[in-house]
């Protein structure tokens, strides 16, 4: 028989980097292992409708090509099944209804208005085998009667969780360490539903710079902000693949399809995972520059295109956009950078970044002799990027300066900024003598 995987996320509004890693772990167990991958949300608790709290989770588990084979099952609607599993455990009595003083009352039918709980058998082990924390065991006696149906006539989390691992077949359930402690409660009432229990694999905490655990308040934790900050799913998936697992020959950075040959469960391990957003944008950077040029144009499209870039549409040259492209695919982190690394080129005057003319302009010297010899050496040499940069080296040489002093202040003159793409090639390929000599002369002025 094959393995049947879950991921079953309790609805938040959006997918966390968290909640993601414990996909991307479940879909690689199946895909690596010929595996079913079944989609589970876990929606007892849902106050708000279901399409407004599931869309944005389906669309990023789509997004990072997380396909699954079934669902997705809505908890919500097993509630049936939930009550028929609590309603026999009553009459085994397993299980008892108390009211809202936590007192048990009498009868063994679920009623409005009373709660059930689950009553826990005294002075047992309950042991299991973690595949990432190896054995793990819990007493009873440090384990409450706990709350398996609502007074409002819903279940609790960890009897639907329960009745629907058991219901569906699940082989593994791979999930978040914070899960773990929740385990021997489960366990009792699989067994007391004479149900198989599943093999678990509790991922590692995932932690900040600080080493505190993630969150929604202090961390970037949101798939879909990366996503829309340019970050690439390929990119995302195979950064999230590192977070407790490695493949074994440490080429880090490696294309999905190699992911699941490669991957193990076995192979997690249960320190914490620091969530490195330096790191990530490495990975990122990686599988940017590999794209080819066609996918790379197709992916950029919403950063050059509509209303949020600086320039006018008119102004946009799609010849020596594609030529930018040429030049600064490798320079990029994220797709969102491109913008900055090109708008220059599409609007009348080169930016204004106050930082940077104060760097280039102000504090160093020479900046006005360096922009006066420029400025004439440049009108009437061949426009060809060799001897422009030839051209500028000689300004600087006359000087006594080296190359990438005396190229701060005419990059900052033409572009505005004193990072960019590579100055001279953008000078020759993708702009006109007239227009670098205007900019130019406009910095002069302005010095
Ligand atoms: N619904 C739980 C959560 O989102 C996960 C349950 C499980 O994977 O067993 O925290």
């Amino acid at each position: 028989m094959s393995d049947r995987v879950r991921f079953a996320p309790s609805p938040t509004g959006f997918l966390h980097v968290g909640s993601a890693r414990t996909a991307l772990f479940n879909w690689l167990h199946a895909r690596s292992t010929g595996g079913t991958y079944v989609l589970r949300i876990e929606d007892t608790d849902a106050e708000r409708n279901r399409p407004e709290i599931t869309s944005g989770l389906l669309s990023e588990l789509e997004w990072l090509g997380l396909d699954w084979d079934e669902g997705p099952f809505y908890q919500s609607e097993q509630k049936e099944r939930h009550r028929e599993v609590v309603q026999d455990l009553l009459d085994r009595e397993l299980a008892y209804l108390c009211d809202g003083d936590n007192e048990p009352v009498k009868g063994n039918q679920i009623q409005d208005g009373l709660a059930v709980r689950f009553r826990m058998p005294e002075n047992e082990v309950i042991e299991f085998e973690d595949v990432v924390r190896g054995s793990v065991s819990f007493t009873t006696d440090d384990l409450e009667d706990f709350v398996i149906w609502r007074s409002n006539g819903t279940p609790m989390f960890l009897l639907a969780n329960a009745v629907d691992d058991a219901d569906m077949g699940i082989t593994h359930a791979i999930r978040g360490e914070d899960l773990l402690s929740g385990v021997p409660k489960v366990l009792l009432l699989l067994q007391a539903m004479d149900a198989p229990q599943p093999t678990y694999a509790h991922l590692p905490l995932l932690v900040n710079e600080q080493r505190k655990k993630l969150s929604k308040r202090r961390d970037d934790v949101s798939i879909a902000d990366y996503r829309d900050r340019g970050y690439l799913p390929e990119a995302m998936v195979n950064y999230l693949s590192l977070l407790g697992w490695g493949p074994p020959d440490d080429i880090e950075v490696r294309p999905l399809e190699e992911i699941v040959d490669l991957f193990a469960i076995e192979d997690v391990n249960k320190a914490a995972a620091f969530f490195d957003l330096k790191k990530l944008e490495f990975v990122n950077a990686t599988h940017l520059r590999e794209l080819k040029k066609n996918d790379f144009v197709e992916r950029a499209k919403p950063w050059v295109e509509g209303n949020t870039v600086p320039w006018s549409p008119d102004k946009f040259n799609e010849d020596r956009y594609l030529t930018m492209v040429d030049l600064v695919q490798e320079k990029l982190r994220t797709l969102s950078d491109l913008p900055r690394f090109i708008d220059f080129i599409f609007l009348d005057k080169p930016v204004d970044d106050p930082d940077s003319w104060h760097k280039a302009m102000v504090k160093a010297p020479f900046a006005a002799e360096i922009l006066e010899g420029t400025f004439n050496a440049l009108t009437d040499c061949k426009w060809e990027t060799e001897t422009i940069k030839e051209v500028v080296t000689q300004v600087g040489e006359n000087l006594g300066i080296k190359l990438g002093k005396t190229q701060a202040p005419v990059r900052v003159a033409v572009t505005g900024r004193t990072v960019g793409p590579p100055l001279f090639e953008t000078m020759a390929l993708c702009m006109d003598r007239e227009e670098v000599l205007n900019r130019i002369s406009r910095a002069q002025s302005r010095l």
